[in-house]
């Protein structure tokens, strides 16, 4: 976090007040008025104040919201026992920058059951997408509506969940959605373990045994210099995270970026000019985390 000065950001509960509070500050900044927003569910750790923090460098205003959205959780997922901390999060909110905090009740987000579906085929079909029904449908519906609601000249996601990433971008092509979508570098423990709002579930054992994750795709670079087409890759990946006795894979797989295609099987996947994700979902006890690694320029 670079931020010097904390400023107590407001809070804003109601979609009312929200746009209030927008549109009070484009007529104040007038054609400098540049608005940064940030999604979340909370429970705020340094990789959401590090979108926090680069909104706050990039716009006038920057807008957080914390919402934790019933309809991206399936029937037997975490919804009811997902971490929520609002006195802490809006400190964390305050020190990275955050003018604006909305935190909209479910009531308030959806005073009806949602009649309108936003369902994004393609990118959707692997990763998350399979391994989660339904998932980015609530995903889709809720992002579109907390930007209609903010309507944000600029919207920070981390590349942590790339596969939303992907998901955001393409709707808001295909919807001419009026927002830049600026990607964000995954931040990391000091140990590798990509911060996530959930490893406070992790016991002990489960948290040191997790690091099995980011040391394995570290690796990934080096096998793909190596020659490895996707198939090898993807199972030596598999391998290198099965040798944690508490991994419990749900998926591991090797994917062009941001399609979010299987690659040509054969090709050496260093011949291929196309960015490559190798992406991970693991089960340490209750817990389920995701990684990933991009990898921009395959080595030649
Ligand atoms: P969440 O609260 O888990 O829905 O995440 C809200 C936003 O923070 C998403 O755009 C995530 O990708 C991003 N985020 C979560 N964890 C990290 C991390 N370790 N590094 C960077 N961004 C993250």
């Amino acid at each position: 976090m670079t931020a010097t000065l904390t400023k107590t950001p407001t809070v804003v509960r109601t979609i009312a007040e929200m746009r209030d509070a927008v549109r009070a500050y484009r007529a104040k900044a007038g054609a400098a008025a540049s608005v940064g927003f940030v999604p979340t569910m909370g429970f705020l750790h340094d990789g959401h104040a590090s979108l926090i923090d680069r909104s706050a460098q990039d716009n006038g205003l920057t807008v957080l919201s914390i919402f934790v959205n019933p309809l991206q959780f399936g029937p037997n997922e975490d919804f009811e026992r997902y971490p929520r901390d609002e006195a802490r999060d809006l400190d964390v909110a305050a020190r990275a920058g955050a003018d604006i905090v909305f935190m909209p009740g479910v009531a308030e987000m959806y005073p009806t059951p949602a009649a309108t579906q936003i369902t994004v085929t393609g990118v959707t079909e692997r990763l998350c997408g399979a391994s989660r029904p339904g998932h980015f449908d609530g995903v889709g519906i809720v992002v579109t509506k907390l930007l209609n609601i903010v309507q944000p000249d600029r919207a920070y996601f981390g590349l942590k969940d790339a596969q939303p990433v992907a998901v955001v971008e393409r709707m808001g092509a295909e919807l001419n959605q009026p927002v830049e979508i600026v990607p964000c570098p995954i931040v990391r423990e000091s140990d590798g373990l990509a911060m996530s709002s959930r490893n406070v579930y992790l016991s002990e054992d489960e948290r040191r045994e997790a690091l099995v994750i980011s040391r394995t795709l570290a690796k990934v670079p080096a096998w793909i210099g190596s020659g490895m087409n996707a198939a090898q890759l993807t199972s030596a990946v598999r391998e290198g995270i099965s040798a944690s006795p508490l991994a419990d894979i749900d998926y591991v797989e090797t994917l062009t970026y941001p399609g979010l295609q299987p690659p040509a099987p054969e090709a050496p996947l260093s011949a291929l000019s196309e960015r490559i994700i190798v992406a991970a979902a693991v089960r340490f006890g209750r817990t389920r985390l995701i990684d990933n690694i991009l990898i921009t320029q395959p080595e030649a």
